[in-house]
């Protein structure tokens, strides 16, 4: 079993990161297996060194331990890259000019009806999808899947079985299935290379993954429903599918999801304290 934490350097790691990186490493360890740590900064809008540098600092405060050199997002753009020419060869992007009030807007119209929300946000209304005369990406534009064109190609391999995920996160191992009808509805023409960026957190997360041979994506939650998109990818891009283990969030008092700015609840305000790492364990209800 192979492991992962993949943390953005954007602010301090609170109890929440805490669960979801000993969880991680327990799980890996209870069964021989390795526990890997990924940075992912790609949004260099907001990463900073010195949150990094915190990152490695907490984690090996709490006892966990990983190989070196640790991945960081950013050092694999050329890869992202690579992938997106791949996809764009096969006519499975386009590019895309709108912004979030473009889609908002368009969203909304009277003839749409309700705005349908999905991973990111609401459920792109395709603007842009059909835009003719664009032979290669144009720099300045996000690109986005096409997600009919890309199911279809799956549906039309030889030997074409549906899309599907075992998710371990609840009681029993569960499989999902992933209906093509029900992903053009609730996921859509996602974005797989943010203007500013050049990538997005989906195709690196699952280029990623891959790479580091990842069995078990151990996460919140929150991502349950990216993961269609993921599994998605990995069948366009010849990947294996890991295993899901999604876990509980850890919430505050009022039963709010913690925040990066949740200072109070940071590893590094706990340690200040005089918590021990064996404390944080305990708070986090895996001691
Ligand atoms: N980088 C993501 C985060 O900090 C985690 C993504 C994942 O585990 O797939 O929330």
């Amino acid at each position: 079993m192979r492991t992962r934490f993949a943390p953005s350097p954007t602010g301090p790691l609170h109890l929440g990161h805490a669960y979801a990186a000993i969880l991680a490493h327990d799980m890996a360890h209870a069964s021989g297996g390795q526990f890997l740590l990924r940075i992912e900064d790609i949004d260099q809008s907001r990463a900073r060194p010195a949150w990094e540098t915190q990152i490695y600092d907490d984690l090996t405060w709490l006892g966990l331990t990983w190989p070196t050199p640790v991945l960081r997002q950013s050092d694999r753009l050329p890869l992202y890259r690579a992938a997106l020419k791949h996809l764009w060869a096969r006519g499975l992007l386009y590019p895309c000019t709108c912004n979030r009030r473009d889609i908002a807007a368009a969203a909304t119209a009277p003839q749409e009806g309700t705005p349908l929300h999905g991973p990111d946000g609401i459920v792109y209304p395709g603007t842009c999808r059909h835009i003719p005369g664009t032979t290669q990406p144009l720099p300045d534009t996000a690109l986005r899947l096409n997600a009919a064109r890309a199911l279809n190609v799956l549906r039309h391999r030889p030997l074409a079985k549906p899309l599907w995920f075992t998710e371990t996160g609840s009681t029993a191992p569960q499989t999902h299935t992933i209906a093509p009808a029900a992903f053009l509805d609730t996921v859509g023409d996602i974005v797989l290379a943010r203007r500013d960026m050049g990538t997005s957190y989906h195709l690196s997360v699952t280029l990623d993954d891959a790479a580091q041979h990842i069995t078990h994506v151990t996460r919140g939650t929150d991502l349950f429903q990216a993961t269609q998109i993921h599994v998605l990818l990995q069948h366009l891009l010849h990947l294996p599918t890991p295993t899901y283990h999604h876990h509980n969030l850890i919430r505050d008092n009022h039963g709010k999801r913690l925040a990066k700015r949740d200072d109070a609840r940071a590893i590094a305000t706990y340690r200040a304290a005089g918590d021990t790492p064996h404390d944080i364990r305990r708070r986090v209800g895996l001691a």
